[in-house]
């Protein structure tokens, strides 16, 4: 990556804010500080998003079920930020259709799903193109072998996919752009308070390294509690559950449309979606209670998966070819996962400042509000303003020049 990429800071370097983590919440900040006009460092025990954000389903999307919890300004929230998406990042970020069906016996009545997606296109900003409709009887045998016995209706509207890897090193391709320095891989060991902020110490491939900051954010995501743990004094933390959601990779895409489909055990959505020339499909939610480096998928949650597919499309042959799994941030509390909030929690302190869950869309959002009380904090920053978010386009890496 260009810019001021480097495995090893500079010894003693001192910088405004430093970021721990490199998944897309920590590219996010990084980059909303840096435009801010602060001095910034970034540290990636591994690779850009080499945790949760490669392991997403890939949605860009305000997250129709969310409107069943009646969290509507997340929905809102996520809406502007994938239409602000569409727009700076056409080559990361791309429109398709999403299919509904509703069978007989469905969980989902179809009231219910016409109310949602007539909400949803409501709170997209009402575009003509992006219009949810039912799809004709007569055209179901073009829904890819989608099984119709007990079929009522089909509902198809509009959201978005993403490549959330490239996306993640090409919002950390626009920091370094701006001047802030971006190191991976670089595990922070330690941190300890200072009367200035914080001084990290960082093992990287050459060796230890230590640099100072005014303002210190931990975007460690399911890592966010250990690394809460290796700074003195403990800065606080919040109680959280991991939650584990895997994908599994078939060779044979099943079609170039998205679908949107009710587990028949459990009526949770599970999504078969286009990726590359593979189909990918997901998601899961086991609790998690393991080193977040180890989660790997487990048997009944593939069994799981493939058992709705067979269910939806009883003629598909394609085989399994890879899979992956990703750990949900999740504030504790009992009941079903499926019904907890996805917004974003912080814990902060003088200096400090801790991500805890939200969505790979609402990122840049996400970023905004952590610049807003890192400025109460530190002050204006000394630089002038690099730029703004909502106009600095992103583009994949190989692609820059
Ligand atoms: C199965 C699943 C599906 C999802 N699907 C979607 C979706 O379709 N759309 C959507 O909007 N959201 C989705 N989400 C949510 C979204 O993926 C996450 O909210 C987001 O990726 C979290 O990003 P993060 O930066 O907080 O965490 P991460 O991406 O996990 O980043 C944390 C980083 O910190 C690094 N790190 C840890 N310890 C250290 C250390 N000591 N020093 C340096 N670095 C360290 C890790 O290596 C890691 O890269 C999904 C989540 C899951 C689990």
């Amino acid at each position: 990556m260009a810019g001021n990429n480097t495995d090893q800071p500079h010894p003693d370097s001192h910088f405004d804010v430093v970021v721990i983590g490199g998944g897309i919440q920590g590219a996010g900040v990084v980059q909303a500080a840096q435009a801010a006009g602060y001095n910034c460092l970034i540290l990636e025990k591994n690779y850009w998003g080499s945790g949760t954000s490669s392991k997403s389903s890939k949605l860009i999307h305000g997250g129709l079920r969310y409107l069943q919890s009646w969290e509507f300004s997340l929905v809102r929230e996520s809406l502007r930020e994938r239409s602000l998406l569409l727009s700076l990042a056409p080559q990361l970020v791309y429109g398709n259709w999403f299919y509904i069906p509703l069978y007989k016996g469905s969980r989902l009545r179809a009231w219910q799903l016409r109310a949602g997606l007539t909400l949803y296109w409501l709170l997209s900003g009402c575009r003509s193109d992006a219009r949810f409709k039912v799809i004709p009887p007569a055209e179901w045998p073009e829904l890819a072998g989608l099984k119709t016995a007990g079929l009522k209706k089909v509902y198809r509207y509009r959201d978005a996919q993403t490549d959330d890897a490239k996306l993640t090193s090409a919002v950390i391709q626009s920091a370094a752009s701006m001047g802030a320095e971006v190191c991976s891989p670089a595990e922070v060991i330690a941190a300890e308070s200072t009367p200035e902020g914080y001084r990290v110490l960082i093992k990287t491939s050459v060796g230890q390294r230590t640099v100072h900051c005014r303002f210190l954010v931990n975007a460690g995501g399911p890592w966010a509690n250990r690394i809460a743990r290796r700074i003195t004094p403990e800065p606080g933390h919040l109680e959280v559950d991991l939650v584990q959601g895997i994908h599994l990779l078939l060779d044979r895409k099943i079609s170039d449309r998205c679908f949107y489909l009710e587990s028949p055990s459990d009526g949770r959505a599970v999504f078969v979606l286009p990726w590359y020339n593979t189909t990918l499909l997901g998601t899961t939610e086991t609790g998690f209670d393991g080193d977040p480096d180890q989660v790997l998928p487990t048997a009944a949650e593939r069994d799981y998966l493939l058992g709705i597919l067979r269910h939806y499309f009883p003629d598909y042959d394609g085989r399994v070819c890879g899979e992956m799994a990703g750990l949900r941030v999740l504030p504790k509390a009992t009941g079903g996962f499926h019904q907890r909030s996805r917004e974003v929690e912080f814990v902060e302190n003088s200096h400090y400042l801790a991500i805890y869950g939200g969505k790979l869309t609402g990122y840049r959002a996400t970023a905004e509000k952590v610049l807003e009380r890192i400025g109460k904090k530190l002050g204006p920053a000394s630089a002038g303003r690099r730029g703004d978010t909502c106009r600095l386009p992103l583009t994949p890496a190989a692609e820059q020049p």
